[in-house]
Formats: structure tokens, sequence, C-alpha cells
């Protein structure tokens, strides 16, 4: 971090005399450190990938392809580092578009069952090389005032971290409800469990544990610092709790204000 950084400036006051103007410009420079490192690491982020394709591309000449053993190979990772790449430039996308949201497009009702229904479904094909078994339990009516799109992002990646992450064969359950008049998120997994020393950083942009594993399941570190940015912009907040060897859990929940109960078809024929 940047340490108090101070500005002295020297001007000339009333008849030959001097003043000593002081400026605390330590916001600023913290600021200005922010965006040097944030451009330094989509250029490092965005050129690993570049590297490896222009490597195996120097290797071959364009009329002497290598044997099918070493092409399939070279394929196959070629292909893997464009979609890293792609996956990363469409979450820059992502997190200037939020950004650049008003928050007056978040007063829409949001059918939050509908949304995760849609996220399992992805999830399930996420998991098909992971055989996790994936529990649900999602309250049907509870809706929430906010911004649709940006709210799909925070609770989808919960969802896909705690697939990627969590090893074969884990147990992995997402809740939606009520709880004390809030409406609750949480994604809770059996996997590795995160250690306390990495859990307040993990909202960082590019902020990754295990940057080696993360990259291989094409993760850009870009996923919870998008999701803490959306939930600030819904006044919530995201909670992290971990345990090495056990799992985690992430969550977040919505005040009351902000939660739309709609009464279900189901309760309706039984009145
Ligand atoms: P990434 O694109 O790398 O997944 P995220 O910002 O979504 O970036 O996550 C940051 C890091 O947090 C990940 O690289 C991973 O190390 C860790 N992480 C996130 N979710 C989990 C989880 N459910 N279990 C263990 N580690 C996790």
């Amino acid at each position: 971090g940047i340490e108090q950084v101070l500005e002295f400036r020297v001007m000339p006051y009333a008849d030959a005399q001097l003043m000593m103007v002081v400026r605390d410009v330590t916001r600023l420079k913290q600021l200005e450190q922010m965006r040097k490192d944030f451009v330094a690491n989509v250029s490092h982020e965005l050129r690993t990938p570049l590297t490896v394709i222009a490597g195996y591309l120097e290797m071959m000449e364009p009329d002497d392809l290598p044997p099918a053993r070493v092409w399939g190979k070279a394929h196959g990772t070629m292909l893997e580092q464009c979609k890293r790449m792609d996956s990363l430039v469409s979450q820059l996308l992502s997190l200037s578009r939020i950004e650049g949201l008003r928050r007056i497009d978040q007063d829409k009702t949001v059918d939050v069952p509908k949304m995760l229904k849609l996220v399992m479904i992805e999830a399930e094909t996420l998991n098909r090389d992971k055989h996790h078994t994936l529990h649900c339990e999602i309250e049907e009516g509870l809706f929430i005032l906010g911004g649709e799109d940006e709210l799909r992002s925070a609770f989808s990646n919960l969802v896909f971290n705690a697939v990627h992450y969590t090893p074969a064969e884990g147990e992995i359950t997402v809740k939606w409800h009520v709880n004390n008049g809030c409406a609750q998120f949480s994604v809770t997994d059996n996997g590795d469990g995160i250690a306390p020393e990495h859990i307040h950083r993990l909202t960082e942009r590019f902020y990754r544990v295990d940057k080696a594993r993360s990259r291989k399941t094409g993760g850009s570190g870009l996923g919870l610092a998008i999701t803490k940015h959306v939930l600030s912009r819904h006044e919530s907040e995201l909670l992290i709790k971990s345990e090495v060897g056990k799992g985690s859990c992430f969550s977040f929940s919505f005040a009351s204000n902000r939660v739309k109960q709609q009464v279900t078809d189901a309760l309706l024929q039984l009145d």
C-alpha cells in the first residue's frame, strides 16, 4: 500500500511574503497506483496465453505440420488459451459495463428463482466432468428489486466457482430463501476450503489462491471482484466462511426493502 503522501507548494503571499500550501494527495496517489496495477495485470493476463499460442505457431511450418500426436496437443492447448483470453475479455467488459450502469437500472423486479434455474442448467454442463452432487433449494416467488444482468453474474459466479474449485465428486448446496425478512443466497461446498490469509483478498481484481490451477480452469480472478461490485450496488455484501479441508460457504443477502414476495400459483389454488 501507499503511505500518506503530502504535496507542498510555496506561493507568493501579500507583499514579499511566502505561503506554504500542504495538500494530502494520498487518495489520489492510491487511485493512480490502482489504475496502473490494473493495466499491468490486464496486460500480463492477456499476454500469457498469447505467448503460449505464439510459441506453438513458431514451432510449426505452414506447409509442414508436426506428427498428429504433437499437433493434437498443440491444437488443444492453443484452443484452451484462446478460450481463456475470450473469457477474460468478456469478464473485463462485464466489469466495465457494470461500473458504467446507472443506479436507476436497478429497480426492476427480478425473478430470482427463474434466473437461478437457468444458472443451475449451466452449472450442470460445467459439472459434466466433475460429477458433483448438486443440491438446490430455491424458494419460489422470492423476487427482488435490482438489475437483472448484473445480479445474474453475482449469483452465477459463486455457483460456477463452487463447481470449478471443489475436487471431483463433491457436494454443493445452493439456497435461496427468506431469512428474517431478508432474501438470502448461499452456496456451500465441501471442497478444499481457503486459508484465512487469502479470504479477505479474494474479491481483489485478479487475486487467485492458486494461480496455476485457476488458470487451468479458465479462471481470470475477476469473478469475485465483479460479484462484490454488483452486491455493493445493491446495498449488500459478500460473506465468505471457509475452513481448510472442510469446504466453503459464500453468501449474501438483500434487505427487506428489496424483497418482493409473490404468491405462487400453488398457494393461490389452496385459497
Ligand atoms: P477466478 O476467475 O480465478 O475463479 P474469482 O474471483 O471468481 O476468480 O475467485 C478468486 C479465487 O478464489 C479463485 O481463483 C479461487 O482460488 C478462490 N475460490 C473461489 N471460490 C472458491 C471455492 N468455492 N472454493 C475454493 N476456492 C475458491
